[in-house]
């Protein structure tokens, strides 16, 4: 005899990467009695129908929700809000709302003033990706020894914020909850600022007009060729983020700029002791994350090794 599964029914309303992974965690797991998705686009819609991973498409956000126990917004941050007021008035008493949107704060406003107060909402950030997306980008292992992040109001029922929890611990997660106004800080400087510098640094070296864009490419492994996986990131994703968490990442933006100057002024100087320091300390940081298995030979981007056991 099996147990019984954690959600009788799963509706994920956009199905790209990070929907696509939860959806075949999710099912690895057995952790759903159904899953329901839908996505904007035709053409998402009847891949996901190919794929197999699901049980049904459907081709409405409010059909989508029908019944379900919970609900996962899978769409990028700016399209949250229109689509919980689309969800609304078909929402199932006591289901458990939730997204994975990359910034918290704009996001949790502007789909609380749409739901009902007969649903839990447990605004959620798996800190997790690479750099595809689409309907066959998702992994079921994607989220294992990573960090999500829930954000629940204030007053939120405890239980649902467990449930959600659990959901995300049994896909191989590590779960933390914070204020949605501190995970905009913290994210800003560990996620935010790193993809805006990699999008100037790969846009730069592109414009320069005394080396060729093939000794750019041949030459890359110098250090270049990092940024630019973080810089093939999803457009539509990170011009999102950037509008919704704009007062964090200028806060970032500022500091980072001080500490530019720092390095420009030693470098013009020739101060190489400043130079060296910095550079210690920065080594002592990258050792730390190391430590604390948040890397490993082939960090987040492309990391498709880890296992996730199929439940007994
Ligand atoms: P994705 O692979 O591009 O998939 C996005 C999905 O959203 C697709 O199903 C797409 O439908 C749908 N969609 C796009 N624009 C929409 C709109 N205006 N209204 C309704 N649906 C729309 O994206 P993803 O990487 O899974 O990202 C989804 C969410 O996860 C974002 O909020 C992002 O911040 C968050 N997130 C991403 C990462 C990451 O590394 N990628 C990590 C953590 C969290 P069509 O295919 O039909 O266009």
């Amino acid at each position: 005899m099996t147990d019984a599964p954690m959600f009788s029914r799963l509706a994920l309303i956009g199905f790209g990467l990070i929907g696509g992974s939860i959806a075949r965690a999710a099912r690895a797991q057995g952790l759903v009695g159904e899953i329901v998705a839908t996505a904007r686009s035709a053409a998402t819609r009847s891949r996901v129908q190919e794929l197999g991973i699901v049980d049904r498409v459907v081709e409405s956000n409010a059909e989508a929700v029908k019944d379900a126990d919970l609900v996962i917004l899978c769409i990028p941050v700016g399209a949250c809000g229109a689509a919980t007021e689309e969800i609304a008035a078909s929402l199932k008493p006591g289901a458990i709302v939730s997204d994975v949107g990359s910034v918290k704060a704009a996001v949790v406003r502007a789909m609380a003033e749409h739901l009902p107060a007969n649903v839990h909402f447990v605004p959620a950030h798996p800190v997790a990706g690479t750099e595809d997306s689409g309907p066959d980008s998702g992994f079921a292992e994607l989220f294992i020894n990573r960090w999500c992040i829930l954000t629940p109001p204030d007053g939120t029922d405890a239980d649902a914020v467990e449930k959600l929890a659990a959901f995300w611990r049994a896909i191989g997660a590590n779960v933390e909850v914070m204020t949605p106004e501190h995970h905009d800080l913290v994210l800003a400087v560990t996620s935010h600022l790193p993809h805006l510098i990699a999008y100037t640094i790969v846009s730069t070296a592109d414009e320069l007009e005394d080396v060729t864009r093939s000794e750019v490419l041949k030459f890359s492994a110098g250090g270049f060729r990092d940024f630019t996986r973080i810089a093939a990131s999803d457009p539509t994703m990170w011009r999102d983020v950037f509008l919704n968490n704009k007062d964090a990442v200028l806060e970032m933006l500022g500091e980072f700029q001080e500490d530019l100057s720092k390095l420009t002024r030693a470098i013009r100087r020739g101060d190489g002791e400043t130079l060296f320091d910095h550079f210690t300390r920065t080594r002592a940081i990258r050792r730390g994350i190391v430590e604390i298995g948040q890397d490993d030979a082939a960090p987040d981007f492309g990391r498709k090794q880890p296992q996730l056991a199929k439940k007994a």
